[in-house]
C-alpha cells in the first residue's frame, strides 16, 4: 500500500483579512493550516464585539467596499457571505443646510457616466466644476507617477478652487485613504479616481448586513471544515526559520512549521522579528510607517433622524453617517427599521483633531452638527453612545512610501508576508489585505511545489470610453 504524503503544514501569524485569505486559499490546496491570532476573535481591524459600555456589538468602524474591490469580493464568495453585502449604485451627498444631492449613473459611457449628476450638484459652481473637470483628464486616463509631491500640491499646480477641494476632493480621498490631501501621495490618489471610473459598476458601494466577526467567522468554519486550526489568544512572540521548517515561539510553548506566513500590522511584526542580520533590511522599512488615525462615533437616538441609509456630510468635521439600524436587520428583530429608534455611526477619517479630546467632547461636537444635516434628528432623545477611536486604523499613504512596501518573500524561503501595508499596489483596504494574502498563498504554494498557484482574481474590465485606456 502506498503513503500519501504528509500535507505540509502552514503556521498563519494574523486573522485578520489578510491572515484569512491567506489561510482559506491554502487550506483549499492542500495545506494544514493553524492560524494564531492574539485576539479571542476574528477580523483584525475589520470586527466588531460586544461593546462593554453600551451593551450593543459594534463594529470597530464602518467598512464599505467597492466592485473594484475583486479578491474582496472572491474572498466573500469564497466564504460563502456574498449575500450578506448590500450594494447600493447611488451615493447622497448632503449640505449642512440639510439639502440632499444624488451621484448616480446615467446611460453615459465609462468615464463620463456619472456627468450628468455631477454636472447638477448644487453644492458646487461652475468654476469649481470646470476645475474638478480639467483634473480629472489626467487622473482618470493617464498614470500619475511619485515625484515626491503632496496630492494638495498637485490639485494647487491644477489650478483647484477651493470649495473643490472641500467639498469634492476631500470628500472622496480622505474617506478612501484615510489620510488628510497634504500627506496623501498622487500615484493613490490617482488610483482611486481611475479605479472608481473606469466602469459604472466600479463605484457600487457595498456595505455588510451584518456585524464584521460574524461575517469573518465564515473564513474560521471554512479553515476548519478543510482540516485547519485556529488558535485564540495565542499572540506569536518570536520565530526561528530553519533550512527545512520554521519554529514558531508563543507564549509557553514553540511548535515546528513546514513554513509561516506573517500576516500582522506593519507596526506589530517589528518586534517578533529574529535577532539576526537578515531582519535589518525589514527593520529599515518599517521604520518608513506612520499610522492614520479613524474615529466611529455611535449614537442611539429614539427615534428615526432619516430615511437614508447613508450619506456623505459636507463641510463638518463627521464625513460620513451610516444608519446601522437600517444596514443591519438584526438590530430591529421583528419591528421594521422605521418603528424602531436610529442607530448610526458618523465616521472621521484622518482623525487627527479628535485624538486628544474626550469622548464626551466628541459626541458634544458631533450631535450638533449631525443635526444640522438631519432635521428630524432634532427633536430626537440621544439614548446612548459610544466613541471608537482607532489610532493605528490605517498606514498612512504619503508620498515615497511604495518604496518601503515589503514584498511577500523574504530573507528566509520558508516564511512570507501578508498584510494591507506590504506591496500589493493597493492603499491599506480589505481588498488589499485579501490581496496580500493571496498573493503569500501563491509565493508559498509555489515554494512547496503545489501548482496551480493561482488564488488572485482579475481586475474588474474598464468599459465604455476607458477601454481606449488600458
Ligand atoms: C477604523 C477603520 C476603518 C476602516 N474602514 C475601511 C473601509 O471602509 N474599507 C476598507 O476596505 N478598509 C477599511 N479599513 C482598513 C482595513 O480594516 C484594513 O486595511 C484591513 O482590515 C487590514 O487587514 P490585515 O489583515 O492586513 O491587518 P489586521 O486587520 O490588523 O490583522 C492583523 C491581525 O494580527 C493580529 N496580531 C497582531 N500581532 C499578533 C501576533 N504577534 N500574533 C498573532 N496575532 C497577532 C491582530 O490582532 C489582527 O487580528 C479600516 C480600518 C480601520 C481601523
Amino acid at each position: 500500500m502506498t503513503q500519501s504524503p504528509p500535507q505540509p503544514t502552514v503556521a498563519i501569524a494574523g486573522g485578520g483579512l489578510a491572515g484569512l485569505a491567506a489561510a482559506c486559499a491554502l487550506a483549499d490546496s492542500g495545506f494544514r493550516v493553524t492560524l494564531f491570532e492574539r485576539r479571542p476573535y476574528l477580523g483584525g481591524r475589520a470586527s466588531s464585539y460586544e461593546h462593554p459600555g453600551t451593551g450593543e456589538i459594534v463594529d470597530n468602524c464602518q467598512h464599505v467596499l467597492f466592485r473594484v474591490c475583486t479578491n474582496l469580493v472572491e474572498f466573500y464568495r469564497r466564504i460563502g457571505v456574498e449575500q450578506q453585502i448590500r450594494w447600493y449604485d447611488e451615493m447622497t451627498f448632503i449640505e449642512p443646510s440639510g439639502r440632499a444631492s444624488v451621484m448616480h449613473a446615467s446611460p453615459l459611457p465609462a468615464p463620463l457616466h456619472t456627468m450628468p449628476s455631477f454636472l447638477r450638484f448644487p453644492f458646487l459652481d461652475a468654476t469649481d466644476k470646470l476645475a474638478i473637470a480639467r483634473a480629472m483628464i489626467p487622473l482618470t486616463l493617464t498614470t500619475q507617477p511619485d515625484t515626491g509631491d503632496s496630492f494638495a500640491q498637485w490639485l494647487q499646480r491644477h489650478g483647484q478652487t477651493q470649495h473643490a477641494i472641500d467639498r469634492f476632493w476631500k470628500p472622496i480621498l480622505i474617506s478612501a485613504l484615510s489620510e488628510e490631501l497634504d500627506l496623501i501621495s498622487v500615484p493613490y490618489a490617482a488610483q482611486v479616481v481611475r479605479e472608481s471610473m473606469k466602469t459604472p459598476a466600479a463605484r457600487h458601494m457595498g456595505v455588510p448586513t451584518i456585524p464584521l466577526t460574524e461575517l469573518y467567522n465564515a473564513a474560521g468554519d471554512y479553515i476548519r471544515a478543510r482540516g485547519g486550526e485556529l488558535q485564540f489568544r495565542s499572540a506569536v512572540t518570536e520565530f526561528q526559520p530553519e533550512t527545512s521548517q520554521v519554529c514558531v515561539q508563543l507564549a509557553q510553548r514553540q511548535q515546528a512549521f513546514d513554513y509561516l506566513v506573517l500576516a500582522l500590522p506593519f507596526d506589530g511584526l517589528d518586534s517578533i522579528l529574529p535577532d539576526v542580520p537578515e531582519s535589518a533590511r525589514l527593520h529599515e522599512m518599517l521604520s518608513h510607517f506612520e499610522c492614520a488615525p479613524i474615529t466611529g462615533i455611535h449614537l442611539w437616538f429614539d427615534r428615526q433622524i432619516s430615511d437614508l441609509d447613508h450619506a456623505v456630510l459636507l463641510d463638518r468635521t463627521i464625513q460620513w453617517m451610516f444608519h446601522k439600524s437600517r444596514l443591519q436587520p438584526m438590530r430591529s428583530g421583528s419591528v421594521s427599521a422605521e418603528q424602531v429608534g436610529s442607530y448610526v455611526e458618523l465616521v472621521v477619517s484622518a482623525s487627527k483633531s479628535l485624538i486628544d479630546k474626550s469622548r464626551a467632547e466628541i459626541v458634544d461636537l458631533a450631535v450638533p452638527e449631525l443635526r444640522e444635516f438631519f432635521p428630524a434628528a432634532r427633536g430626537a432623545s440621544l439614548i446612548k453612545s459610544t466613541v471608537i477611536k482607532e489610532v493605528h486604523a490605517t498606514y498612512s499613504p504619503r508620498p515615497g512610501i511604495d518604496a518601503y512596501r515589503a514584498a511577500t518573500q523574504t530573507a528566509w524561503p520558508r516564511v512570507f508576508l501578508a498584510g494591507d501595508w506590504t506591496a500589493t499596489g493597493w492603499p491599506a483596504t480589505m481588498e488589499g489585505a485579501v490581496r496580500s494574502g493571496y498573493l503569500a498563498a501563491e509565493a508559498l504554494a509555489r515554494a512547496a511545489g503545489v501548482t496551480p498557484a493561482k488564488f488572485l482574481v482579475a481586475d474588474l474590465p474598464a468599459s465604455g470610453l476607458m477601454r481606449l485606456f488600458g
